[in-house]
């Protein structure tokens, strides 16, 4: 390995003990830009590119206290890291699930990044979220959650400092809860401050479908590249969120058949693939907070495995995890090469895939697309309502969704130059997107000196 690149990664492991995410996706880029950084050794360490990359410019946390509907109060932690600025102001979204931590909230920040640069858009890096569970609670108390984390965030944040988002746990309802309150305190119509807004206040047609979307219009472009066509091609999917129905929606319009949906709960199998009209339920399930996938199987009489997820179990073409961190692991990527069949891990989730998943998987001959490229479409269309907040205009559906898709055809383009310009021959496009998100905020912090 680069000796610039061990240095920092261990100095990073040494300064930030107990955060396993975060030095999962620090080890896993930092590794791959070794073509880059062999070439540019002397730039680079002139300007501490590598130690400002793994640094973030802040790092926000915070006392969140609220009452629930009896009465009895809580104290959840509020998070906002503001990692890289130098191509936007930082972009990203809020996480609240009971496990979010400093490390995941980091890990998730400095994927975004490199994700945020590869859309082409002005956006800059940053993520937020809190320990807060929303499962099983009630509209009044995810409202007050809501307006107690937004009581301390908004001295931070603003259309041109910082534009947060939903990610698990945070959707419509509570982006509305969060600007309502953003907007009586700083008394001002500043809608640009958040993204993911409601129609009636700023939002952007498509952005809900947006995650799923362009995850399907990537995986479009890396079927055309290798001479083949989604029609008939069987998926398997995990999760059954926003970003799950999304990718379920595009694929089974586009002819692909989805065979799982998954929960925490076990997985769905629907062995002819799930029909057009059943897709809306997995809104309803979301809409029921109770997170189980086991009503999808009871609601149209499939076949439910508990306590398992598909990986290395169901056979399918293409295998998309759209659920959450290190949802594959060495050993269901070794049941999943065992079993065969399957030919592309399209990754929606962020870090789906452990680094040694990704690396056995590819070994054998299975194309990994990467998360960053793969699920950017979300923060694309998150990047295109900030465009029409700040011109004070609505663009149609149409409008939306051929940028997006061009958006989604372009970061395969940067995937495929970055791997020609870096004279690797094999398609692996985890390292194409690394070299190629990197490079543009490399340019822009060392053209705008030691920041
Ligand atoms: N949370 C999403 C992501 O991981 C969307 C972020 C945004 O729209 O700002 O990219």
């Amino acid at each position: 390995m680069n000796s610039y690149i061990k240095e920092v990664i261990d100095a990073t492991a040494a300064k930030n003990p107990g955060q396993p995410e975060f030095m999962q996706t620090v080890t896993e880029v930092l590794t791959s830009l070794e073509p880059l950084v062999e070439k540019n050794e002397k730039l680079y360490r002139e300007n501490a590119i590598l130690e400002r990359m793994v640094e973030p410019e802040r790092q926000i946390m915070f006392r969140v206290p609220w009452t629930d509907d009896q009465g009895k109060p809580h104290v959840n932690r509020g998070y906002r890291i503001q990692f890289n600025s130098a191509i936007g102001p930082y972009k990203g979204g809020l996480r609240f699930q009971k496990d979010v931590n400093l490390s995941i909230i980091k890990f998730l920040g400095f994927e975004q990044v490199f994700k945020n640069s590869l859309t082409s858009l002005p956006m800059g890096g940053g993520k937020g979220g809190s320990d807060f569970d929303p499962v099983g609670k009630s509209d009044a108390e995810v409202m007050r959650f809501c307006q107690s984390f937004m009581t301390e965030l908004y001295r931070h944040i603003g259309p041109n400092l910082d534009v947060p988002a939903g990610d698990m746990g945070v959707g419509g309802r509570e982006i509305g809860y969060l600007f309502g309150q953003y907007k009586r305190i700083r008394n001002q119509y500043e809608n640009g401050v958040l993204t993911g807004k409601g129609l009636s206040f700023g939002g952007s047609l498509i952005r809900p479908e947006a995650t799923g979307y362009g995850a399907t219009y990537f995986l479009t472009n890396v079927l055309s590249y290798l001479g083949k066509n989604i029609k008939g091609m069987t998926f398997a999917i995990s999760g059954f969120g926003n970003v799950a129905w999304g990718a379920t929606e595009k694929i089974t319009e586009l002819g692909g058949k989805v065979l799982t949906l998954s929960g925490p709960d076990g997985y769905v199998y629907i062995p002819n693939g799930i029909k057009k009209e059943e897709i809306p339920y997995m809104l309803e399930m979301q809409a029921s907070h109770k997170n189980i996938v086991k009503m999808f199987a009871d609601k149209f009489g499939y076949e439910f495995v508990p306590g398992k997820k598909p990986w290395g179990n169901v056979k399918a073409d293409i295998y998309m995890p759209c659920a959450r961190q290190n949802e594959i692991l060495i050993e269901d990527a070794e049941a999943t090469v065992k079993m065969g069949g399957v030919q592309i891990l399209n990754e929606v989730s962020n870090m789906p895939t452990t680094n040694e998943a990704v690396a056995y998987l590819q070994q054998h001959g299975i194309i990994v697309c990467p998360s960053k490229a793969v699920n950017a479409g979300g923060v694309a269309v998150s990047g295109l309502e900030m465009s029409q907040n700040s011109e004070r205009l609505a663009w149609s559906k149409e409008e939306v969704d051929e940028k997006l898709k061009g958006i989604m055809a372009n970061i395969f383009k940067q995937i495929i130059d970055a791997l020609q310009a870096a004279g690797i021959k094999e398609n692996n496009f985890v390292q194409g997107a690394n070299l190629a998100g990197f490079k543009k905020v490399a340019d822009a912090m060392i053209a705008q000196g030691l920041v």
